[in-house]
């Protein structure tokens, strides 16, 4: 007669299945396994609550649903855009986003049978290339748009505002995109300054997708942001949090004395640990609403990326040597294993052993 309390224990639907992969994909790269800098470790949990307070589920659940939504509903190609130029330190940008960036880009081309345009600065266009050779994509031009329905393109956007204006308005007219998807990708603040996370001005070398961002939600274009700090676009959804708990959120290192906090904000924000991990998560969350185990990347591909993203010049943002680890100064092989777990949980969506059946 104790059987229904059983009954309930036991139960285990593919709808309850999915619903803690995707919480198990959250923590994982939601959690800090590296030694920030700066001050920062320990404070990615204000950041993240304050974000998952605005869901109702996972973080990249949400994104990977609205992606999977977006594309049903619209044929245009997928944005996505990350780099981070700063002239001396990262004059080919960072190795993290970016091979976030490249993952995504192969789970929406595999996944969702979607077109991808990549952007992001000059320096950077050759290093996103690069990484995603390392997963076996290769890169198109984007002249190559309407002929190619399901690859993956890569174009520039400019840095300069007037440009940049332009250059939105010419994509959201003539591309029309299903969904832009933003990782790493540094914002305005509430003065219009863009800044490193120790707060110094990089506006002169930064793309302007910022301005492609806010147009696309005035006419209604799905938007996800990406990050793992609070100055990247996506986190003007939470600016007065990163403002409260973020070492530079409310005062900067430049005289704008704005603080580094965003003031962009898009329809849904992932954060987590290191913005390449948000990306994975989404991919992870992408694969198992899916059903296709193969959407999520493996890691040795992970370690051919990194490796990829390092000699094509793009910088580890913790430390300077060694340069194979995962941007966030986390070697190769780690990130490699993060990524294999986020596997191993994929793999268990359809996977019922089919000892508690027997109990029934
Ligand atoms: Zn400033």
């Amino acid at each position: 007669l104790a059987e229904p309390v059983a009954d309930r224990q036991f139960t285990n639907t593919l709808e309850e299945r999915i619903d803690q992969i995707c919480e198990s994909v959250e923590r994982l790269v939601s959690t800090e396994i590296e030694a920030r800098p700066g001050g920062l470790r320990g404070v990615l949990h204000y950041i993240y609550d304050a974000a998952r307070a605005q869901e109702d589920r996972p973080l990249t659940r949400a994104a990977a649903e609205a992606l999977i939504d977006a594309c049903k509903q619209k044929a245009g190609p997928v944005i996505v855009s990350t780099g981070w130029v700063i002239d001396f330190w990262f004059p080919a940008g960072e190795i993290c986003g970016m091979t976030g960036a490249a993952a995504l880009a192969r789970a929406i081309t595999l996944g969702l049978d979607h077109q991808v345009l990549f952007l992001g600065e000059d320096q950077v266009i050759p290093v996103f290339a690069a990484v995603c050779g390392a997963c076996e994509m290769r890169v198109y031009t984007p002249e190559r748009r309407k002929e190619l329905p399901n690859v993956v393109l890569s174009d520039n956007f400019p840095t300069e505002d007037a440009a940049a204006r332009e250059c939105a308005t010419r994509l959201l007219d003539e591309v029309d995109p299903a969904a832009i998807i933003t990782i790493e990708k540094c914002s305005p603040n509430r003065h219009g300054i863009y800044h490193s996370g120790r707060g110094r001005d990089m506006t002169a070398t930064s793309a302007k997708i910022s301005v492609l961002v806010e147009e696309a939600r005035k006419r209604g274009v799905l938007t996800v942001g990406i990050g793992d700090l609070g100055n990247e676009i996506g986190f003007g959804k939470i600016r007065e949090t990163v403002e409260e708990h973020i070492p530079r959120g409310a005062e900067c290192a430049c005289p704008c004395r704005g603080g580094i906090a965003s003031d962009v904000a898009t329809d849904i924000l992932v954060v987590a640990s290191s913005s390449s991990r948000g990306g994975y998560g989404v991919e992870a969350a992408l694969a198992t609403l899916l059903g296709r185990p193969d959407v999520m990347h493996d890691g040795r591909t992970e370690e051919r990326m990194i490796v990829a993203a390092a000699q094509a010049g793009a910088m580890d943002s913790y430390r300077v040597a060694p340069a194979t680890s995962d941007g966030h100064g986390v070697d190769k092989h780690f990130s490699a294993a993060l990524v294999e777990l986020l596997r191993q949980l994929v793999n268990t969506r359809d996977q019922d052993f089919g000892m508690y059946k027997a109990r029934g």
